[in-house]
């Protein structure tokens, strides 16, 4: 399968957008970011430090000032990757660094001025250019797709309903590394309709940015291209190379704590920033090299750039920087990670004939679609044999030479002569007097359901050619000759460019170890002279790493606080929690739903197991014990027990059930008497009939409440039966 196994380390390039009006107008300081562009060298001031203090010096692929052009960067840095990508290469680029230096400006730019088209409009172009231009014996699939992840969940952007359904889950395979499953895809013919779905992607986001507060600046885009291309090899067979490329512009890198936000949004803020810190724990352990394992599952982020980051794939990260005073530590930061990024090591390989080609399958397709679309045409053949009957032998000839030529005609020359000869069978049917009306009918049916089963077949197998680009079809339009040797010159220039740079730089270090070794001196003097130079370089040297470390040592110091802080919210929040569960869930209750936790390592998360096992899914579920049984309402256990004892009335849970009552059933006289009575007064609470009724009433809840201990207030309600029964 892999073509080349050698081992290519992360290109990393520094861009610093210029100063905006706000910074120009806040002071004449300047900026703190200097680029020697011929060196790749990014000098770093810090404007806190005294002028003594040596300045830092970062070096890297290439770097791009504020003057640079957006073709420069694209041309110098981007076309060698998206050109690996056509040659089947897996490929990602990605833009890191602080809110508002520029990330969404180097991937997207301005869309409509050319000058300012970023990465993702200059690759779409590049991609269909070469396509066009590409010999006419290879056939492309395209094929995009556009997500976002937004606090750890993966949403699709070209899902209209992404915002209702759940977050996409990740997969991985042997084949394929880690993927999105159910991601869309689109195919895609033109420029127009890939920007067309990047548009309906952007569409999708701003939404969610009106939607939610800072959406789009917390979230991470990731759009996909998987670009496959078939090509007869030298053993005749068609081969198919797959190259899947990955445009990724990050959110924002700037540490959310140090902005002392607490409670939900101190959590909401380590949620958001976590796959950036994950990214950066990613970048130091491969960097670092000795540590084995790295940390891709801590997130979502981490897990899409698996092959990007120490994989399979060739990766440019654009590290974006502010020159403005202000943002020091995170320019350091951001230039301390892509220094790092540089030691990353990948092992890029090229993708052929993977099982999982959709353009194999479109092959398939189209192949089966043409076979029926033949088999249709000779059964119609066959039709007409019966239609014309005795003139067949004269039309067969005919026929059987339509049908060679037709063989070799394309499929719209096929579709114009069986649409005419279907039209005359239909004439001839209808002219023959011969022929019942009703068999005359039943033909006419047939015809015109073969009529459309055939236009049917045709429009879906046009429809399925047509998604294949053809390599050399649309050179005319595309461009002329001229144009392309200026691009291929352009290129050259940007590779002369690259190489002249890795050159300056390899020379640079080696002039720093040798020049002074092979000096000879002529006198004691002259020794004395140059070795002091030497120290003095050695010291200044000396100076730098010992800043480093000091700088080292704040970042850690300060990372480790932000830790802290976090770290004590969270511990008071789980007291929060203790406290609740220890004073207000039965222990019982509490060991019932321990046991059912189990912890799923690859969603990082706790779940319940379901209270019915799976292999019962069909039983009944268990029955739901019954509470407080025998009493109205749940009761203390010193509660029963003081209303066994026929302690204070406050303890007894029904106490109006229990009341001491004149048992004795009332007769008829004394109701009337009574009923007298209450025309002229209001009655007795003691002697009332309405107590009677509350006798009859509680009763009944006595009748329910079998297992409560007899105390002595029901000792009288069991002494009257049959008080009891009339009353029922
Ligand atoms: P981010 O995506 O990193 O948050 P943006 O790309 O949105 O930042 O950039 C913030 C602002 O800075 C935008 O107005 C953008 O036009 C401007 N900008 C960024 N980089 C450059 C550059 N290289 N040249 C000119 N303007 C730039
Ligand atoms: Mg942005």
């Amino acid at each position: 399968m892999s073509k080349n196994k050698s081992s290519e380390s992360v290109k990393v390039v520094v861009r610093c957008r210029p100063l905006n009006r706000k910074e120009e107008s806040s002071g004449p300081v300047g900026g703190i970011v200097q680029m020697d562009l011929r060196l790749g060298q990014v000098i770093l001031r810090n404007p806190r430090a005294s002028p003594s203090e040596p300045q830092k010096t970062f070096t890297f692929d290439a770097v791009y000032d504020g003057n640079s052009k957006q073709r420069d960067l694209y041309d110098e840095s981007v076309r060698p990757l998206i050109d690996s990508v056509l040659a089947g290469f897996n490929g990602t680029i990605f833009a890191y660094g602080q809110t508002g230096t520029g990330k969404t400006y180097t991937m997207q730019g301005a869309w409509l001025d050319p000058e300012k088209r970023g990465v993702i409009p200059n690759a779409f172009d590049h991609i269909f250019t070469h396509i066009s231009r590409s010999q006419s014996d290879k056939q492309y699939l395209v094929r995009a797709s556009y997500l976002e992840i937004y606090r750890e969940e993966i949403r699709d952007l070209l899902d209209p309903n992404h915002s209702t359904t759940r977050g996409l889950d990740l997969r991985e395979s042997p084949e394929t590394g880690v993927y999105v499953q159910d991601l869309t895809s689109c195919v895609c013919k033109s420029i127009k309709e890939i920007e067309e779905v990047m548009n309906v992607g952007n569409q999708t986001r701003v939404v969610g940015a009106t939607d939610m507060n800072e959406h789009s600046s917390r979230s991470h885009a990731l759009f996909l291209i998987t670009v496959e291309c078939s090509q007869p090899g030298p053993d005749g067979r068609k081969h198919i190379r797959v190259g899947r490329l990955n445009l990724v512009d990050l959110a924002g890198s700037e540490r959310q704590a140090k902005t002392g936000v607490h409670g939900e949004r101190l959590k909401e803020a380590a949620k958001i920033n976590l796959s950036l810190s994950a990214l950066g724990n990613v970048i130091s352990a491969l960097a670092d090299g000795r540590s084995g394992h790295v940390p891709y599952r801590d997130s979502k982020l981490t897990r899409l750039l698996q092959d990007s980051l120490g994989g399979n794939a060739k990766t440019v990260m654009v590290a974006t920087l502010g020159p403005a005073p202000a943002h020091y530590d995170e320019t350091l930061t951001t230039l301390r990670y892509a220094n790092r990024a540089k030691n990353i090591q990948n092992q890029p390989k090229v993708n052929e004939d993977p099982k999982d080609a959709l353009l194999r399958e479109f092959q398939k397709e189209i192949a089966r679609l043409k076979a029926q679309l033949n088999h249709r045409r000779w059964r119609s053949k066959q039709k007409k044999e019966q239609v014309d009957g005795e003139d067949w032998g004269r039309d067969s000839d005919e026929e059987m030479e339509d049908e060679e030529e037709a063989v070799e005609t394309e499929t719209d020359d096929y579709v114009k002569l069986e649409e005419q000869r279907l039209e005359r069978e239909k004439e001839a049917i209808t002219e023959d007097q011969f022929l019942l009306v009703e068999e005359k009918q039943k033909l006419l049916g047939d015809l015109r359901k073969e009529q459309e089963a055939t236009e049917q077949l045709t429009a879906k197998y046009k429809a399925m050619e047509s998604k294949l680009l053809v390599g050399g079809k649309n050179i005319m339009d595309h461009t002329n000759e001229q144009q392309k040797m200026l691009e291929v010159k352009r290129q050259e220039i940007a590779e002369q460019t690259r190489k002249e740079r890795e050159i300056q730089q390899q020379m640079l270090v080696q002039d720093e170890e040798t020049v002074e070794l092979r000096e000879t001196f002529t006198s004691l003097q002259q020794e004395v002279e140059a070795k002091t130079k030497k120290l003095k370089k050695l010291y200044s040297k000396l100076q730098c790493i010992k800043a480093e470390i000091k700088d080292m040592n704040d970042e850690h110091v300060g990372s480790r606080q932000e830790l802290e802080q976090t770290q004590n919210e969270l511990t008071r929040e789980l007291k929060f929690k203790y406290l609740i569960i220890e004073n207000f869930i039965p222990p019982e209750e509490k060991n019932k739903i321990m046991n059912r936790l189990t912890f799923d390592p690859e969603e990082d998360q706790w779940n319940f197991q379901p209270l019915v096992p799976a292999q019962s899914k069909f039983s009944q579920m268990k029955k739901r014990p019954t509470s407080a049984v025998g009493y109205k309402r749940p009761i203390s256990q010193y509660a029963r027990v003081a209303i066994a004892m026929g302690a204070h009335s406050r303890f007894r849970a029904e106490n109006i059930m229990f009341l001491e009552l004149d048992m004795c059933p009332p007769n008829p006289s004394s109701l009337d008497c009574l009923a007298e009575a209450a025309t002229n007064q209001t009655p007795s609470q003691e002697n009332s009939p309405t107590k009677n009724r509350d006798i009859h009433k509680s009763s009944s809840w006595c009748q329910s409440s079998k297992s409560i201990p007899f105390s002595s207030s029901n000792n009288s309600l069991a002494a009257c039966p049959a008080a009891l029964a009339k009353g029922q």
